[in-house]
């Protein structure tokens, strides 16, 4: 087998490969990832085609496989932007293809130069590869694994610039009157090495495919989806490193247990679904009254805990009754909205033993303020706090 077939060879099934791989994936939702895919698709359509026909491959055979890559290049760069959040298209980007199209037929139709449509071959695929790397790599997040990305940047690099060196040698060095499969030995060279990064970049890919599922299974199971707030076992392990510290510094910290009011009467008169919208309203309303610092958690059903470090036992009240007084006075604006009430019961960690006792000696107090009528936030300890917002008529539903 000759190097350039054992090449095409190489490239098609290392694609296919990919492709299998991003197909298995392409279920799951990672946005970008169908784009690689059929990016892989037409990579490997094009080098099966060429080494089919490898002896004496057509004029439009060749026309059509460069066009192929172009265009699995084209997507496979806005499959990046995609990933990344950005928007794919880039209207120049377009017209640019339009015009490498066109030179491509001028040079393999109307005066056939191979070395000119290599040239105007490795120029776009140096774009494409070169903004492939930095699209990805600037998309790097802190405290994610960030090896998908590096391998990437280094792929996508050593790629673009092996394929800029082959468009230079190609435009100014190359004799226009060669035929293929009779490349220049250092072509050659060029080619493999800018073709052989592409099963590299191809890995680097599948990696932040993978990454990203993983981080949305971490997130459903770190945040519930309703309220936005952390599952109650996130939430007792971030709880419990806080109070650690608080205990540990000496600094205030404090919890307070909410419960809403009435709950199984709103999804008895208004249905589940409106009983669903009220929590959302509920998580909303807590994030839009949440400082830097503090720790949102769902402990279950309409139950709910909020930590409020360095904060004190009525400042926490402060606060707590400012939601409540959100929640049960929706502004003019809120076009039907339904109006809830909620209990709240407050206990400081530092006088705990740990954060299970301030939950309990919360939880407490939360029941003693809905045995005192609810629509209430109380304070552990001796005094009860009566918020201005408990004033608000409790029977709005
Ligand atoms: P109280 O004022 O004493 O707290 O009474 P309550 O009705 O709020 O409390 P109860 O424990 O009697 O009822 C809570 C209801 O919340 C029962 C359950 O079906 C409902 N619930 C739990 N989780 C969800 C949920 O995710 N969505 C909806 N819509 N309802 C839920
Ligand atoms: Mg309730
Ligand atoms: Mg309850």
């Amino acid at each position: 087998m000759s190097n350039s077939l054992a090449l095409l060879a190489t490239v098609f099934v290392s694609c296919l490969s990919s492709a299998a791989v991003l197909g298995y994936l392409a279920r799951r939702k990672v946005a970008g990832l169908r784009r690689w895919l059929a990016a892989h698709c037409l990579f490997a359509t094009a080098s099966g085609v060429l080494f089919v026909v490898h002896a004496r491959p057509s004029a439009t055979v060749m026309l059509a496989s460069c066009m192929l890559v172009l265009a699995g290049a084209l997507l496979m760069l806005q499959g990046c932007r995609a990933f990344v959040g950005e928007p794919p298209y880039r209207t120049g980007e377009h017209l640019a293809l339009g015009m490498f199209a066109c030179a491509l037929v001028y040079w393999t139709w109307v005066s056939p130069t191979i070395s000119a449509r290599a040239a105007a071959m490795s120029f776009a695929l140096a774009y494409a590869r070169i903004a492939v790397g930095w699209t990805i790599w600037r998309a790097r997040v802190r405290g994610r694994p960030q090896y998908g990305h590096w391998l990437v940047l280094c792929a996508a690099l050593v790629g673009g610039i092996v394929y800029l060196a082959r468009g230079v040698l190609n435009a100014f060095f190359a004799d226009p009157s060669m035929e293929w499969p009779k490349h220049i030995a250092p072509d050659f060279a060029f080619l493999g090495v800018s073709i052989l990064s592409l099963p590299i970049l191809s890995i680097g890919l599948v990696m932040l495919a993978n990454d990203r599922l993983m981080q949305q299974v971490e997130h459903l199971a770190t945040f519930d989806d309703l309220t936005g707030a952390l599952v109650r076992r996130a939430f007792m392990t971030r709880g419990a490193t806080l109070s650690h510290t608080a205990r540990a510094a000496h600094t205030e910290l404090c919890v307070a247990i909410i419960d809403i009011d009435d709950f199984k009467t709103i999804n008895d008169r208004h249905g589940h679904a409106a009983g669903d919208r009220v929590l959302a309203d509920f998580g909303a309303e807590v994030h839009r009254h949440m400082r830097a610092g503090d720790v949102f958690g769902r402990l279950g059903g309409e139950e709910f805990a909020i930590l409020f470090p360095h904060t004190s036992m009525a400042e926490a009240a402060q606060r707590v009754g400012s939601m409540l007084a959100a929640v049960s006075c929706p502004p003019p604006g809120a076009n039907g909205k339904l109006a809830y009430a909620f209990s709240a019961g407050i206990s400081e960690c530092a006088q705990a033993e740990s954060l299970s006792d301030a939950l309990a000696a919360a939880d407490a107090t939360l029941y003693r303020a809905k045995r005192a009528g609810k629509c209430r936030i109380e304070l552990a300890r001796t005094e009860r706090v009566r918020h201005a917002a408990n004033d608000i008529a409790r029977s709005v539903y």
